[in-house]
């Protein structure tokens, strides 16, 4: 089953005529149906046109792609960590050279603007497997002190059989972000897109089948969650599941896996506080929470979705950053100069509407938007406009994550009420602060509930930083070193070398 998808006009100019991209399952090498003959259709968010079918994979489609990922292991275990990276180095080109492409399906299928995916995307794809790339024969174990006589070695292993599930909001670059790390430590992957936006990671089985990885040690399972997604978490020859989504499903994902206690590493949603202090540059600060919370349409864990304002530069702030808001240009993602697409779903944006009344309904005030927009060339599509709130601390819009395009705006007096305000959320993940008080930005930092922290910026990634949550965002990292210690058992080995040991049960007859 291959579908041609046609450029547009635009595209084709890049000289890309035209592509097929597969949307079978690829397991062992090769891209096979499901074996109930169940497919899924995938929607273009921006007019609710159906692109194209692929299949869509169940429990025994698990099955067959964990027994391929078992077959392929030991060959894999035998390759050595050069050969791991340069197969990673070698991925990482090919995504550079299919960068139209990756970043045409990526804006198709996630509504992402395509001026994004070409710029941060596909290009954060591409360094993140480089980044793991380089890293896979530089994964080193340690030697302990221990006591006289003996050797103390700490090795570090691959797991074996790791399933990944990857969410619908940055499909490509999770892609990465979890295949990186697990492969150049030495593991095989199942891993499962999700059923709204399955269709560049399809297009990367592809590029690993060309790259050159052995059959097997990648095999992509794109499936409804409840079928297929709980198939891998509770399959018992799988030895960790890595899961971005949301806070609920992580904890399904831990209860599934409590049988053969396999290990987790979750990144579930934020609400991230961006604090704006009175002494901060404002041209600055409001152009960086535009951006953490307008990028991606909001649909991204790590977002400023609390802003959170001295109450003595709150209204200028709000004027000019309304006026930004306003003037976002909402549009077709494949048009180079839309800078918000649609959100990826119907439901999603339907839900996200909701909070605009439920902001009301709590005694909050919309500053702007919370409807969809009144552009006749926008109504079949999921768009929602820029919205902003206000509201108060413990009220839902403050508290759940809406993971839209959606900002709920709190005032605070001093520092101890930014902290406070800061911290009074469940999730701990992305947070920032705007301020050129070095003591006060380095002591919030500390004081910060949150997985990563930007001061004078938001929303910086890089493959080389450790990036995750504590409370309800999760636990363990991806990317960085981190990562790779996610990805490893540790096993220290004890050697006699030159030990007089005392006999441990002493007989009066020895
Ligand atoms: P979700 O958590 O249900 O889906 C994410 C992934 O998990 C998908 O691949 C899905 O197929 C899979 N999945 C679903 N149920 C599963 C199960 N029982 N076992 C195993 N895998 C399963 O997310 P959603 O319903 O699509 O979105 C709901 C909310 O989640 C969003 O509104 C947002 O708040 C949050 N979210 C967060 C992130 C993030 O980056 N942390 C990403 C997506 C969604």
């Amino acid at each position: 089953m291959n579908t041609h998808i046609n450029f547009k006009e635009n595209l084709a100019a890049e000289n890309i005529a035209g592509m097929n991209i597969n949307t079978q399952l690829f397991i062992n090498g090769k891209f096979v149906p499901a074996i109930n003959g169940g497919t899924i259709d995938v929607l273009n968010p921006a007019n609710g046109q159906i692109i194209t079918k692929i299949a869509a994979a169940e429990a025994e489609d698990v099955d067959v792609a964990v027994i391929a990922a078992q077959n392929a292991l030991p060959k894999w275990l035998e390759t050595s960590a050069a050969e791991r990276g340069r197969l990673l180095l070698k991925l990482a080109d090919l995504i550079e050279e299919n960068l139209e492409e990756l970043a045409y399906l990526e804006s198709l299928d996630t509504g992402h603007p395509i001026r994004d995916s070409r710029r941060l995307d596909v290009p954060r794809t591409a360094a993140c497997f480089r980044y793991f790339g380089g890293i896979a024969d530089k994964i080193e174990g340690s030697v302990v002190p221990v006591e006289q006589g003996f050797l103390n070695y700490v090795l570090r292993e691959p797991i074996g059989i790791v399933g990944q599930i990857v969410p619908w909001n940055f499909p490509l670059m999770f892609t990465s972000w979890k295949l990186g790390p697990a492969l150049a430590a030495g593991n095989v992957v199942v891993m499962k897109p999700s059923e709204i936006t399955p269709l560049s990671t399809l297009k990367i089985a592809e590029l690993i089948k060309q790259a050159g990885f052995p059959d097997g040690v990648v095999n992509i399972v794109p499936g409804y969650g409840h079928t297929a997604g709980q198939r891998m978490a509770d399959h018992p020859d799988i030895g960790k599941i890595s899961f971005t989504g949301s806070t609920q499903t992580g904890r399904n994902i831990v209860n599934a896996s409590s049988g053969n206690l396999k290990r987790v590493q979750l990144e579930l949603g934020g609400k991230g506080a961006n604090i704006v202090f009175e002494d901060a540059n404002i041209e600055a600060a409001v152009n960086g929470a535009a951006w953490a919370i307008f990028h991606n349409q909001g649909q991204a864990c790590i977002a400023g979705s609390r802003l959170v304002l001295h109450e003595s530069i709150a209204d200028q702030f709000l004027e000019k950053f309304i006026d930004l808001a306003k003037s976002i240009r909402l549009g077709d993602p494949l048009d180079p100069d839309t800078e918000m697409g649609p959100l990826t779903s119907q439901a999603h944006r339907d839900k996200v509407l909701s909070y605009a009344k439920i902001a009301l309904e709590q005694g909050g005030k919309v500053l702007t938007g919370g409807i969809v927009p009144n552009d006749d060339s926008l109504k079949h599509g999921y768009y929602v406009l820029p919205t902003i709130v206000e509201a108060k601390s413990d009220d839902r819009v403050a508290q759940e994550e809406v993971f839209g395009p959606f900002v709920t705006v709190l005032r605070f007096k001093d520092d101890k009420e930014a902290l406070q305000i800061a911290n009074n959320t469940e999730y701990g993940l992305g947070s920032g602060l705007w301020t050129n008080n070095l003591q006060r930005a380095h002591s919030f930092a500390k004081k910060i509930k949150a997985g990563m922290c930007w001061i004078n910026s938001y929303k910086r990634v890089s493959p080389g930083s450790p990036f995750g949550g504590v409370g309800k965002s999760g636990y363990g990292r991806e990317m960085g070193f981190e990562a790779i210690h996610d990805y490893t058992e540790v096993k220290s080995v004890w050697v006699n070398v030159d030990a007089q040991i005392p006999p441990h049960f002493k007989r009066d007859d020895s």
